[in-house]
């Protein structure tokens, strides 16, 4: 079974009603509770928690982690974030949520800004699939809509990604790369736009789809671990 580690700053919650009634127990458990039902074995971690929950136990075990970070990007401890790096580039999986764009983990892994332009006007946001062959996009059809969202703009300042999964639309005009995959080491990365805090879109069921498919495909590759440094010829290299 596949074990997720869904990890969130969980400080919206404490400190705005509004997301506090959409996410009562917080995003991350909204989050875990349905891909529980997917299947998936879930765990979940804050930032409050020692070590932000992410023990070196809790890493072993996890074979995907899911980021939900906004406010507090620079609480998380530097050490914390280089063995989440370490992991990724051994192969667990990663999953960056909306706002985990700016998170200390998806900027170093990515290696620039991930700045974007941003605005919070309750809009339509309209997901389009480009890629219908993609196993994060089973199940969706040729689009998907969400009612009122945030807006995130292009440019998006991230590396070419390896592929290009969903584009956003959004009433105000702007388009943005809203589904985006990453080869980082042995590690799969996703990244998903949607999941502003004060909407309910992680109770939204495509989106919820998109990332219970995401969790498969990032899943650690079952076969062994390559070896690297000094290496023995595998032919004779006498004549
Ligand atoms: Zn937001």
């Amino acid at each position: 079974m596949v074990k997720v580690t869904v990890w969130n700053e969980n400080r919206h919650e404490q400190k705005n009603p509004v997301v506090k009634s959409i996410y009562p127990n917080g995003i991350h458990t909204t989050i875990a509770s349905f891909l529980e039902e997917a299947g998936y074995d879930t765990l979940t971690a804050t930032l409050e928690q020692p070590e932000h929950g992410l023990t070196y136990e809790v890493l072993e075990n996890t074979d995907v982690l899911i980021w939900w970070g906004h406010l507090a990007h620079n609480e998380v401890e530097d050490e914390i974030v280089q063995k989440v790096y370490e992991k990724v580039l051994q192969g667990m999986g990663l999953i960056v949520l909306h706002s985990g764009h700016f998170s200390k983990i998806f900027k170093k892994l990515m290696g620039t800004s991930c700045d974007l332009k941003w605005r919070e006007a309750a809009e339509t946001e309209r997901l389009w699939v480009l890629d219908p062959t993609h196993p994060i996009v089973e199940g969706i059809g040729e689009y998907i809509e969400i009612d009122q969202e945030e807006m995130y703009g292009e440019h998006f300042d991230i590396p070419t990604p390896d592929e290009l999964v969903l584009v956003s639309w959004f009433k105000g005009g702007e388009v943005f790369r809203s589904g985006c995959t990453f080869k980082r080491g042995n590690g799969k990365i996703f990244y998903f736009r949607p999941g502003h805090e004060t909407y309910p879109t992680y109770h939204q069921k495509e989106v919820q789809k998109i990332i219970t498919n995401a969790v498969s495909w990032a899943n650690r590759s079952k076969r062994n671990y390559p070896s690297y440094g000094h290496h023995e010829p595998i032919e004779s290299l006498k004549d």
